[in-house]
């Protein structure tokens, strides 16, 4: 069974204050996650230069956490005292995390397709740039000039096969060849950079353990080369994010003591030799920090038994967007039974006029009445975040459920007159 930090009677206390649906967070189980998360590489040496980051967080292995997956900075700021950096990829994240007044090397700008005015912000707040084309070396140092801090994101194409969400490395957008990696090394080089840093990211949700040592196993190779084609040093390398979360029960969470290991006798085997000790280690995912820690309260609305069986709820896509958009499978508890047969199929559905607006297709759960209370799982990545309007749908409240089991208002519903206020009604008619 999957785990859930609450019950019936615990969410009938939070309604008084709070109306469904709205998306909870477990803190506890969050910072404990990044403590562990952290924990299982801590034999990762720190880089050859000192980085220009807050004075606790990790030298050494280091997550930064990707913003896109829960960009809220009361979970920002939990996941940031438990050592985590963030990694950005558009303007509105860099300002949301300067807001929160985190600065420097604490930041990975990993953008692609980027404007100027982006990489501008990002130098302005010192963040480690990684680009994602070799044309952009000249671009960056054009338009706000070459750091002395630069990373570049390495698509390996044939060498590496991709997965179901992210797709083959050869058809995805991101990313250098290994040729002009190169090339856009040595521009940098010859530009004014003078710290490197070498990025992959080519898979999403993947929960074998193994993808992740074959890809530090990858870049490390790299490393080497480019320490003997270029002399040039590179003083980190960046796994990229997509360690994949057990959505379905039957499902096992990705073993970090497992890959530490792996990706330690690679580093030994390939790093070491080569005198290219120490090399940092970082990574930057999303999901995996956030997504088990969150779940969507809704109501059962109305039961409907046409040519199925259905569930409406009073939670749409506007709310979660992964079943209808990827199917992906979330799991539903209806609280209260727990513990009751799951002996009806039916399809969970929300309230918008498109037919993939379900949660849930043909699931098996205990019999829910009217005004039962279900809990979505793993909400707490690309839940709220990929939320959206269409069809005059607003977004629903964020709560965040503290270590002392109180429950704390982190963003308010948002109401008609949101959806109205870009509207230019003064020249009306
Ligand atoms: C989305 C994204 C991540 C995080 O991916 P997760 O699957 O949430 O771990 C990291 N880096 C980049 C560049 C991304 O686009």
């Amino acid at each position: 069974m999957k785990h859930i930090p609450f019950d019936k009677a615990f969410i009938e206390g939070v309604v008084k204050d709070h109306p469904t649906p709205f998306h909870i967070y477990d803190e506890s189980a969050m910072r404990e996650h990044a403590r562990r998360f952290h924990a299982a590489f801590d034999w990762v040496p720190a880089s050859v230069n000192t980085p220009d980051q807050s004075p606790d967080a990790p030298a050494g292995f280091r997550n930064f956490f990707a913003v896109k997956a829960l960009p809220n900075p009361h979970v920002m700021e939990a996941l940031h005292e438990e050592g985590m950096g963030f990694d950005c990829s558009s303007y509105a994240e860099l300002v949301l995390v300067e807001k929160l007044g985190v600065r420097g090397e604490d930041i990975m700008f990993t953008s692609n397709d980027t404007p100027a005015k982006e990489y501008a912000k990002a130098r302005d707040l010192g963040a480690i740039i990684n680009l994602d084309d070799v044309s952009h070396v000249d671009y960056l140092a054009r338009e706000v000039g070459m750091p002395e801090l630069i990373c570049m994101r390495y698509n390996p194409g044939p060498l590496k096969e991709g997965n179901v969400i992210i797709g083959n490395p050869e058809e995805a957008k991101y990313g250098f060849t290994r040729e002009q990696l190169l090339e856009g090394y040595r521009k940098a080089r010859d530009l004014g950079a003078r710290r490197f840093g070498l990025h992959t990211m080519v898979a999403s949700n993947e929960l074998n353990p193994d993808y992740f040592v074959e890809t530090a196993q990858l870049l490390f190779d790299l490393v080497v080369e480019l320490k003997e084609k270029l002399d040039i040093r590179i003083e980190f390398v960046n796994l990229g994010g997509g360690i994949g979360i057990p959505y379905r029960p039957d499902q096992k969470a990705v073993d970090y003591e497992y890959v530490s290991r792996g990706i330690r006798a690679a580093y030994e085997k390939v790093i070491t030799p080569a005198g290219l000790d120490p090399l940092r280690i970082v990574m930057e995912n999303g999901r995996v920090v956030t997504g088990p820690y969150g779940w969507l309260v809704t109501r059962v609305l109305h039961r409907k038994d046409t040519y199925k069986k259905y569930l409406g709820l009073d939670a749409n896509m506007a709310h979660l967007m992964r079943p209808g958009m990827y199917g992906a499978y979330h799991h539903i508890t209806v609280l209260g039974k727990e513990n009751g047969p799951a002996t009806e199929t039916c399809d969970v559905t929300g309230s918008l006029c498109e037919n993939n607006d379900k949660f849930a297709i043909d699931r098996e759960l205990p019999p829910a009445e009217v005004g039962d209370y279900l809990a979505i799982h793993d909400t707490g990545a690309h839940g709220h975040a990929m939320g959206f309007n269409y069809n005059g749908k607003t977004r629903s409240a964020e709560l965040l459920l503290r270590p002392d089991r109180s429950v704390k208002l982190i963003r308010r519903a948002e109401t008609v007159e949101d959806l109205f206020r870009t509207i230019v009604w003064d020249n009306l008619g």
